[in-house]
Order: structure tokens, then C-alpha cells, then sequence
């Protein structure tokens, strides 16, 4: 009798299958195999024996597997990963495994690619964009998309060049390996506490076994420092680090820290990677040449052939949470993949996640604190603005305080920075003859304006359009007006009281690559920049020695909405961004604008009084059965066609299921009601820890056949309640 195998196939749709295993083919579980289903092939993962549910297919029914592919078998920790995984999101194995596999480019694919450099030899004929072109390539190889952009020409140009073999091709591996990293290349000197940090956590990578820490360091302790001597050991012992970062803005930053330390750059890992690229990465780090990866969540689930020790930056940052497909939270799952795996895990953050410090209180993970700044910079000066009595203008946003602190840093030659988490010009629009408010056709939510682009845009699906001169309602030219500040608008109100100044908008839209952002980086450095207004984006990581004034618009907009963790959220956002200023020789200066100047949350930032305010929100959680007290968890049912969506969302709410530690609200229309054209019905779920949670979603959702235009997405432990 043939061998059989059952095989986890990468298709969400389709069960686990059963196969055989012809003689000249060999796989162990974790194998990655390409199989046929009906006229097709896919692509499968052979699993453990009697761990995927269903029947035994008739020996005589098996067909072969096509082909095992040639790359390392998925190790066992990362089985039981994904197992866990699928199971604690309540997401289908198979699109957890996708997220492993991520990308068909990096197993399949060409290995070689070509590149273009100069010969040498000269052209027919010089013009002066050819020899500009020839000038600008001195050196570089690259694709000819690439070269064109460096060089300025287009590909055009270069064909001809390449045609006359002043440009000639090169064959290179893609799978050629990456710099070594050096662990002793530039080890500076640590401080005293970062040093007692730094040895805990070396000798975590050297036992090598499960231990969750908390580096919990205020802004500027030099956590990145400490955590790089682990990184070190790991090096040493010949293991494969991940560092997970939250955006891929601050990355620029951090490779440069990372060069300096280690003498070579670590291998990224993100969502806009060439496929060439992604593709030598995903083998390198499967075949553990990659020593450190750098990467944004999803290279959490990449298969290291030697993990042995995971870090997770601001581990506290929500863009860790993945909203759409599997809704896993990347901070989370790092300390599981540390478990199965046997590893140290290393959350830093300088203002944890209440979760992650109560995690830490109960003794489960272990506390490391960096109290004070390195080389003896002070903790900023943080004084409130109240808007109540300090009003600005109408059509203003800057407060007196604040617009004099601008001018002060102005006059000495330093920096400012003006944080309002709200991209482009004014969040709403609206026509002042007939009221008409522009809403994005597919969303329930208004369209934002934005001056520089001259688009009005939706934040949640991507629609945007022009901004008319008349109101499409009354037909009113010239009618239209801006509703509350974007930071477009807060720039142009610093252009108009400092002419003078150079002022800098800092959000996802303008440092939208790394080039860009790295750009930024420099020009800020450079002292270029007076003036920086931007979003969430510059609150962490951006260290600007000569910035010494922070202000923030409105400290009140994050506790508008009222979810769950609007105070968190805001105290984090103001701490951090607080956190930028005053990290050189020069001490900082923050002034937060607020109507509410005696919110706990408020009080506790101007008081310093970090304890405070988590000690106060540790209470409202408990009272309100939140996390890390209960467990909460959303189920969103939708569906292009309204009645379909809510019939079926009733159907659902009439087989609940009962039970004392968990109680189900809903269904009721999501506060997001429209959601890219699908209109959305919701209920959440607030449970004891007690409960099985997933164990009932699922049951509840399996007895369930809903139409083929209805989806369902769960949402356990959801950082969005929209
Ligand atoms: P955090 O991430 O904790 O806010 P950083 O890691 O950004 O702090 O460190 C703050 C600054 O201090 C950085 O410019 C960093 O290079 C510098 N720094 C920290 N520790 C050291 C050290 N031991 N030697 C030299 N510079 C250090
Ligand atoms: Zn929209």
C-alpha cells in the first residue's frame, strides 16, 4: 500500500484532502506539496497525522501528490503556530498558512534576474541627455525601470543604450546571500541600567528557552540600544532574529541604527517588496541565512529555520492588530510563536499596552525598566493649554501659549513639532447655503478634504474626486466650506502667522515610501524644517535632537467616539509624541490644548503621573468586564444588499447561544453602518475569562448556512469597534 498523507490545502474554501505519496517522492509533515484537484493543482502543506479533522478517503479514491516543492518542511513549531492561530481568531488553517507561504513568487519563480550596468564603451552619438544619463548610472546596477529613475531618463532612452551596448546586461542569483551582520562591529557604551537590562536579556537568548519580557522604558532610555545585545548573542549562537516594527515610516531609522551597530543592514520584510526581493528574503530566512529580519507583522509568520529571539517594538502600537482577513494581533501571537518555538520574546514599549503591564504585574511576563533618559536628557516639561479660556481665533487652532512657543523656538533656531492625529485639510465639508455634507458613496463617513492634492477622499475605502466649485445639492457656486482642522489646514495657519518659517506636514500621505520618509528624516536633521505638523505617524521612533517644542492641537479627539480604549489610546498618542521633544542637550517643552484639562487621562499627562492614570483605568476595565478582565468579541455580517445583510444577522441573533459567563449584544447596524458599498450588521460579545469564547463562536456560526453574498468576519479581541 502507497503511503497517504493529508494535506492542508492553501485554499480557504476547501477542506484539509488526503492524497498518496508515489515511491519516488519523499515528504515528512511540513512539506510543502503541489497536488491535483480535479483538472487543477494546488499547492498543500502535509500535515500531522490525525490532527486535521475529517474522514479517511478510500485508499483506491487517492490520487498522488504531483510534486514536492523545494523548500524546507514547515518545523513543528510552526505548525502548531498556525494551529493555534486559526484556532484562537476563528480563521480557516488554510488562510493562516497562506500568511506563511505569503507569496507565490517567493517558493516558485525564477531564481536569476537581470540586471543593467555600464560596459564602458560609448554611444553612436553623445547628446547631452545621454551623457547625463551615462554620468547619473556611474556605478549602479539595477533593472532598467530602476536605472531610468535614478538616471532621470526614461526606459526609452536606456533601451537605445542598451541596444548599443553602452548598457549591458548582467545575470545575477536572486537568491544570492545577504552581508553578514558583525555583533561586535560598534558595541557602544551602555549605562548602568541599560547594561543590568541588556544582561538579562542576553543570557534569555543564550538558555534559549520560553521568557517573555516587558522593556518598559520611557521615550528616550535607549530601549533600541539595550535590545540590540541580545540581538548580538543571538548572532553569536548562529540564530535568526525578527524584529517587528509597527510602521514601515520608522524603519529608515532604525537600519541606520542597525548599520552602525552591526556593520551591514538586516533583511526587510514588508508588503511592498519587489517580488525578486521577496522572494531571496523568504529564502534566506527559511534556510536561516537571514540573520535579522526587520519587518512589519507579517513577517511574523515567515518559517526561520532558527528563531531565537523575537522583539516587538512600541509593542503597544494598534497597527499590530491586522483588521481584515485573519484579525490576528502580531504582539500577541510574537509571545505564542516564542512559546512553541522555546524562545525569548522581547515586548518594548514606553507605554505598554494595559494588557501587556497586567501580563506583567500577575508574574507572566518578566518587568525590565529603563526609568531615565541615556546620557542624562530630562523628560520634557508638560504644561495644559486650556481651549476653554485660552480660545483662538475663529477659523483658528493654535492657542496663544502655543502660538508663542512657536516663535520662541523660531527666534533661537530650534524645532517644532504639532501633532493633530488628522490627516489632510478639514474633515468634513459642507455647503453654507443649503447644508449639504459630502459623504463618501461607499462608507458611512465624510469625505476629507485634501488642499494639496485638491481631492476630496475617503479614509476607509480609497474613493475620491475632485473638489467642486458648486454644491452638487443647491447648485450654489463658491459655497462650500472647511469644517475643524486637518493638518493640512494647521500648516497653512503656521504659514500665515510665520511667513517665514519652513513648515513640514508629516502624515501617511506625504512619507508614503521609505525613501520618503528617509528623505524627511534628513531635511528635519539637516535643520531645514522649522515647523513639523503631522499624525500619528511622528509621535515614535523620529529622534530630532534640536526639537524642544511639542504642541498638540486637540488632546480631546481620541476620547470622542467613546471605544473601549479612547483613554489608553490617547495617553499613549500624547505620551509618545511628548516623548519627541527635548532628546538632545536642549531641554523639551510640551503644550497640550484641551477643553477638558480635568479628564483623568488629561491630569495624569500633565502630572507625569503615569501610575495614576493606569491604576484609574485598570479599575474602569475591571468594572466594565474589559480586557485583560473579560474578553471581548465581534462578529460583523454584511452584504451589498442591505435587507440580505440584516435578515441574515437576525437569523443568526435568533439561535444565540446562552450561557452565564458570556452575554451577546446585538445584532445591530455597526457604527460603521456602509463599509466599501456593504452594509454592515454587528454584534459583540463580552465574556468572562472563563468562557470558551471561540469554542462557542464557532459553534454557533457552524450551524449557520449563510446566502453566498453574505460575509462573515470574527473579530476576537477587536481594537476596532467600528
Ligand atoms: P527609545 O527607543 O527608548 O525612545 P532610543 O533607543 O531612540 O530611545 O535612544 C535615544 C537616543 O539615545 C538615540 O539617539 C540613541 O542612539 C541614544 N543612545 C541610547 N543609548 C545609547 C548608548 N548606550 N550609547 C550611545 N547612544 C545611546
Ligand atoms: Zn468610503
Amino acid at each position: 500500500m502507497k503511503p497517504r498523507v493529508r494535506l492542508l490545502i492553501l485554499n480557504a474554501a476547501l477542506g484539509p484532502l488526503d492524497y498518496s505519496v508515489p515511491e519516488t517522492l519523499v515528504v515528512e509533515p511540513g512539506s510543502v506539496v503541489i497536488a491535483p484537484l480535479g483538472p487543477r493543482k494546488v499547492q498543500g502543506i502535509v500535515w500531522d497525522e490525525g490532527r486535521l479533522p475529517g474522514a479517511d478517503a478510500p485508499a483506491a479514491k487517492l490520487r498522488p501528490i504531483v510534486e514536492v516543492v523545494p523548500v524546507p518542511p514547515l518545523a513543528q513549531p510552526l505548525r502548531r503556530l498556525i494551529e493555534w492561530t486559526a484556532d484562537y481568531y476563528c480563521a480557516p488553517l488554510a488562510s493562516v498558512a497562506r500568511m506563511v507561504l505569503s507569496s507565490g513568487g517567493a517558493i516558485g519563480g525564477p531564481s536569476t534576474t537581470t540586471e543593467y550596468r555600464l560596459s564602458g564603451g560609448a554611444p553612436e552619438r553623445m547628446t547631452a541627455q545621454r551623457a547625463a544619463a551615462i554620468e547619473a548610472l556611474d556605478s549602479e546596477q539595477a533593472t532598467i525601470r530602476e536605472l531610468a529613475e535614478i538616471a532621470g531618463v526614461s526606459e526609452g532612452v536606456l533601451r537605445g543604450l542598451v541596444n548599443q551596448g553602452v548598457i549591458e546586461p548582467v545575470t545575477v542569483a536572486i537568491d544570492r546571500p545577504y552581508p553578514p551582520a558583525d555583533p561586535d562591529h560598534h558595541q557602544p557604551a551602555l549605562s548602568a541600567d541599560q547594561l543590568r537590562v541588556a544582561k538579562t536579556l542576553v543570557r534569555a537568548v543564550e538558555d534559549g528557552e520560553y521568557a517573555p519580557f516587558l522593556l518598559d522604558g520611557v521615550t528616550g532610555s535607549g530601549k533600541t540600544e539595550t535590545y540590540f545585545e541580545p540581538i548580538a548573542q543571538a548572532i553569536r549562537l548562529g540564530r535568526q532574529v525578527l524584529v517587528l516594527l509597527p510602521e514601515i515610516a520608522l524603519t529608515e531609522n532604525f537600519l541606520t541604527r542597525f548599520e552602525e551597530r552591526f556593520g551591514a543592514p538586516p533583511v526587510l520584510w514588508h508588503s511592498s517588496l519587489k517580488s525578486t526581493e521577496r522572494r531571496r528574503a523568504w529564502r534566506a530566512i527559511s534556510e536561516g541565512s537571514a540573520q535579522v529580519v526587520v519587518g512589519a507583522r507579517s513577517a511574523l509568520f515567515l518559517p526561520y529555520a532558527k528563531l531565537g529571539l523575537i522583539v516587538v517594538d512600541e509593542a503597544h502600537e494598534i497597527s499590530f492588530k491586522q483588521d481584515d482577513g485573519v484579525r490576528y494581533n502580531a504582539r500577541d501571537v510574537s509571545v505564542m510563536r516564542a512559546r512553541f518555538e522555546g524562545m525569548p520574546v522581547i515586548l518594548a514599549s514606553a507605554t505598554p499596552a494595559l494588557e501587556s503591564l497586567h501580563m506583567a504585574t500577575s508574574g507572566i511576563y518578566k518587568k525590565l525598566d529603563l526609568p531615565s533618559r541615556f546620557g542624562g536628557a530630562q523628560l520634557p516639561d508638560i504644561k495644559l493649554v486650556d481651549l476653554t479660556v485660552e480660545k483662538p481665533g475663529a477659523g483658528r487652532w493654535l492657542a496663544q501659549p502655543l502660538v508663542l512657543g512657536i516663535e520662541e523656538r523660531l527666534a533661537r533656531g530650534e524645532q517644532s513639532l504639532l501633532f493633530l492625529n488628522r490627516r489632510g485639510y478639514a474633515p468634513l465639508t459642507l455647503c453654507r447655503t443649503c447644508g449639504h455634507r459630502f459623504k463618501c458613496p461607499n462608507c458611512s463617513a465624510w469625505l476629507v478634504e485634501h488642499r494639496l492634492s485638491s481631492r476630496l477622499a475617503c479614509h476607509h475605502c480609497g474613493f475620491e474626486g475632485p473638489v467642486p466649485h458648486e454644491c452638487p445639492e443647491c447648485g450654489e457656486k463658491d459655497a462650500l466650506v472647511a469644517c475643524g482642522p486637518g493638518v493640512e489646514r494647521i500648516a497653512d495657519e503656521v504659514g500665515e502667522l510665520f511667513p517665514e518659517a519652513r513648515v513640514a506636514i508629516a502624515t501617511s500621505d506625504t512619507l508614503n515610501s521609505p525613501d520618503k520618509a528617509a528623505e524627511f528624516l534628513e531635511t528635519v536633521q539637516n535643520k531645514a524644517i522649522d515647523v513639523i505638523v503631522g499624525t500619528q505617524l511622528v509621535t515614535k521612533g523620529f529622534h530630532f535632537p534640536e526639537l524642544t517644542l511639542v504642541g498638540v492641537v486637540d488632546a480631546d479627539l481620541g476620547l470622542e467616539g467613546g471605544d473601549l480604549r479612547a483613554a489608553e489610546r490617547t495617553y499613549q498618542q500624547v505620551a509618545q509624541v511628548a516623548g519627541r521633544a527635548g532628546r538632545g542637550s536642549k531641554p523639551g517643552e510640551v503644550l497640550i490644548q484641551t477643553r477638558h484639562t480635568d479628564a483623568p487621562v488629561i491630569a495624569a499627562l500633565a502630572n507625569g503621573d503615569r501610575d495614576a492614570f493606569y491604576a484609574a483605568e485598570t479599575d474602569a476595565r475591571r468594572d466594565a468586564g474589559a480586557p485583560p478582565f473579560g474578553r471581548w468579541a465581534s462578529i460583523i455580517l454584511s452584504s451589498e444588499d442591505d435587507r440580505e445583510a440584516r435578515l441574515a444577522a437576525n437569523r443568526l441573533g435568533d439561535t444565540r447561544p446562552r450561557a452565564d459567563d458570556l452575554y451577546i449584544l446585538g445584532p445591530a447596524p455597526a457604527p460603521m453602518a456602509m463599509l466599501r458599498g456593504r452594509y454592515r450588521y454587528r454584534f459583540l460579545i463580552n465574556a468572562r475569562r472563563t468562557a470558551n469564547l471561540q469554542e462557542t463562536i464557532r459553534r454557533w456560526l457552524d450551524a449557520h448556512d449563510f446566502p453566498p453574498g453574505v460575509r462573515v468576519g470574527v473579530d476576537v479581541d477587536p481594537y476596532s469597534f467600528v
